[in-house]
């Protein structure tokens, strides 16, 4: 694990730099160096097994493809036939079917009609695309010009009998449930889910089933918690809204951690009068309160209350949300056992100006597109504010501004994180 790093930088008076900031990675690592893997697994059907941890590795008990075949409609023939010159004629003796094999040997001047995925007569061992041949009568014409070996699938070329298939860890795509199916896997070792509480704090909170009294909001983050928590399979608990009261958040935080892997809060961790949930959770357990050097969501609460994990989130919706992606979901992957995230992080051509200040890491919102030359480009979203979520809802990537940056021109090179890899 990393130690504190404290950024020393001059402050000027109307800047919010502060220098007690914990940098982004570190936060991460004091996080990843709490969080642990969950041991218990559960057997499931592959096709429950979408977005799924592995939790055994699979190995192959067969071939695939099983046996050598066709990749092309047409004739199955002997290469020692292909003629070095000019032509030569082949009697056609039967036809192999996919699934209905032929089961005669081909003798030399003969050959077998075949079809995509029908395996090889024995004696041949190179496929002429029927487009390639001419008929006459029974007998098919070929030309020098055809190849020993081609057009051929060969058994085991995508998969061979003991080979190591997917690892420990993985998950699970589209790709992989077709995978297991053709080496015959029914079922898997999986992780069991992950169990997630999570709830809002704030007096000002609304639920969707009431009407709005002055002063009062919708809570969004409970909705957007909800989202990110599918999005990556976790099995949710919504707590719902949780007045600003000492007693009821206490109560609420002892109960969830009962059952939960991991609980969250939105709300509450900042320095108002009404910001109580920090407090709580170091009286009932053990919390690290950080402000980090980023914008936004810069306060962040990360603990323990027993073995449950606990993240206390800002209140501001926009916070709520990069907080989750930076912090909350690699915790939620090391936990769950998945081997890596899919998170990218590519350098494109920043089309806007875009104010930064220097101390602090920026998760601007931006929206992607290809350029007339097919590069990408990015352009910000409107307002910037941490509670703007329109911000996020039109944006499909993160414009990531390091540390050290300063504001950026048009033109400049910035990095981005595409929503779409977050998950
Ligand atoms: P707090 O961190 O509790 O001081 O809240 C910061 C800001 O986020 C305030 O403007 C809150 O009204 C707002 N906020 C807090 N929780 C939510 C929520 N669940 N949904 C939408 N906005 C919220
Ligand atoms: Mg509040």
């Amino acid at each position: 694990m990393t130690t504190d790093t404290k950024i020393i930088k001059d402050i000027s008076c109307n800047d919010d730099f502060d220098p007690e900031s914990l940098l982004v990675e570190n936060a991460v690592n004091k996080i990843l160096s709490v969080a642990k893997e969950i041991n218990d697994e559960t057997e499931i059907e592959i096709k429950e097994s979408l977005g799924r941890i592995l939790n055994k590795a699979v190995t192959a008990t067969i071939n695939v493809p099983g046996h050598t075949n066709s990749a092309m409609d047409g004739y199955a023939i002997r290469s020692h036939d292909i003629p070095s010159a000019d032509f030569a004629t082949l009697r056609v003796t039967g036809t192999s079917w996919a699934g209905k094999p032929f089961n005669k040997k081909i003798a030399s001047g003969e050959c077998a009609r075949i079809m995509t995925g029908a395996a090889l007569p024995e004696g041949t061992d190179t496929i002429v695309m029927q487009e390639h041949v001419k008929i006459e009568n029974n007998s098919i014409i070929i030309d020098a010009k055809n190849k020993p070996g081609q057009n051929v699938r060969y058994a085991g070329e995508d998969i061979k009998k003991g080979a190591l298939v997917l690892n420990k860890g993985k998950k699970i795509s589209a790709a992989d449930m077709g995978l297991l199916a053709s080496i015959g896997v029914k079922k898997i070792y999986a992780k069991r889910k992950i169990k997630v509480s999570y709830f809002s704090t704030g007096d000002e909170l609304a639920s969707l089933d009431d009407s709005l009294k002055k002063g009062q909001i919708y809570n969004s983050n409970r909705y957007t918690l909800c989202g990110m928590l599918k999005n990556i399979n976790a099995k949710i608990t919504d707590l719902g809204n949780i007045p600003d009261n000492k007693n009821k958040i206490k109560d609420t935080l002892i109960e969830a951690s009962k059952t939960s892997d991991v609980v969250i809060t939105s709300g509450g961790v900042s320095v108002g009068d009404a910001d109580y949930v920090k407090d709580i959770v170091s009286e009932i357990g053990e919390v690290n309160f950080w402000k980090v050097a980023m914008k936004p969501g810069r306060p962040l609460a990360f603990g323990k209350i027993n073995n449950t994990c606990f993240f206390g989130l800002p209140g501001n919706p926009v916070s709520v949300m990069v907080t989750f992606y930076m912090f909350v979901q690699p915790a939620l992957f090391k936990m769950m056992g998945q081997d890596e995230s899919n998170m990218l992080r590519l350098q494109v051509r920043c089309l806007d100006h875009l104010r930064k200040r220097p101390g602090r890491v920026e998760f601007q919102r931006g929206v992607m597109s290809l350029n007339d030359k097919n590069l990408y480009e990015v352009s910000k979203t409107g307002s910037q504010g941490s509670g703007i979520l329109t911000s996020m809802s039109e944006a499909n990537c993160f414009i990531v501004l390091p540390l050290d940056a300063e504001s950026i021109k048009p033109g400049d090179t910035v990095t981005v994180i595409p929503f779409a890899s977050l998950i």
